[in-house]
């Protein structure tokens, strides 16, 4: 009798410690430097992990400026998700802040490299383009390297972590076989992109494009008229049949690059570095919002 009393004490307090933890509060805390990132952890974090961007939604990532609670955010973090190379280099200042045991990651580590040598912006020259997420297969990369990172620092969940990421895969794999389907509704000589930054190459890569060109070379300036009018030409040689633009930009270049170029069709609203509004408000639906109007434009 005063056993089982002194166990309905225990379930008593245990029930009383669940009820006080607010359900935000509930799972491990990781912050990612991206919507796109926090997305992919959000997917394989389930209800064991709470997941926060830095930058916002919409954000043009490479000009991300921090905001002061940032820093907060990332010392409160056990696990810290960062892009590399020149999207999200403002994030270098903040993992001062990261606590000793907190597990930093950054995901495009060690991935082949495009763009050494090939671009504009000297970063990306140099060190390599940063937007593996256009090619399905490097994004399967990042949710393996979330689940091993969310593991590693929370083994108690790791049954969930596993399968969830099992199924999330499957579905990027689905989004990959989608992706070549649609395409193939592009003529081979048509399947030439032009859009406002060096965002495109891997996707390029992964799914049979030639880059043209960008209405903004050096990110977040306009191009001189030197510059546009080599881009008019590089245009008309190509027969290019769309220009893209992205969300994050004024489409004022590309219909200016249109229009001297002779190129009917203009598409503003690329997402691009961050998630956007529905339906590209998740990977899933940011990849296949992005390819209809690539395919819808060029084909
Ligand atoms: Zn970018």
């Amino acid at each position: 009798m005063g056993r089982s009393v002194a166990a309905l004490g225990v379930v008593a307090l245990v029930v009383a410690a669940c009820a006080q933890a607010p359900a935000a509060g509930s799972g491990i805390t990781v912050v990612a430097t991206t919507t796109i990132i926090a997305d992919l952890a959000k997917q394989v974090g389930g209800p064991d992990a709470n997941v926060e961007s830095l930058a916002p939604a919409g954000a043009a990532v490479e000009d991300y400026q921090p905001a002061p609670e940032d820093a907060k955010k990332v010392a409160s973090a056990k696990v810290i998700l960062i892009n590399g190379l020149a999207l999200d280099r403002w994030s270098e200042k903040l993992r001062k802040n990261a606590a000793p045991d907190a597990k930093v990651v950054i995901l495009s580590d060690d991935l082949p490299r495009l763009g050494i040598g090939e671009s504009d912006d000297e970063d990306i020259n140099k060190n390599g383009n940063p937007h593996y997420w256009f090619d399905v297969k490097y994004a399967k990369t990042y949710v393996e390297r979330i689940r091993d990172a969310l593991i590693a620092v929370d083994p108690a969940h790791a049954d969930g972590y596993t399968s969830r990421a099992m199924a999330y895969l499957a579905m990027l794999d689905d989004l990959d076989r989608e992706i070549r389907v649609q395409v193939q509704q592009i003529p081979q000589e048509r399947r030439k992109l032009v859009t406002s930054h060096d965002a495109f190459p891997y996707f390029a890569k992964a799914y049979g494009f030639k880059i043209v060109g960008f209405a903004e070379p050096e990110g977040g300036k306009e191009p001189s008229a030197g510059e546009l009018a080599k881009l008019v030409d590089k245009v008309k040689a190509e027969r290019v049949p769309a220009i893209f633009s992205e969300a994050q930009v004024s489409p004022n270049v590309a219909q200016a690059l249109a229009k001297d170029a002779g190129v009917k069709t203009v598409v503003t609203d690329l997402v691009t570095d961050s998630l956007g509004d529905p339906p590209a408000d998740s990977y899933l639906g940011l990849m296949r919002t992005d390819v209809k109007k690539i395919v819808d434009a060029l084909k």
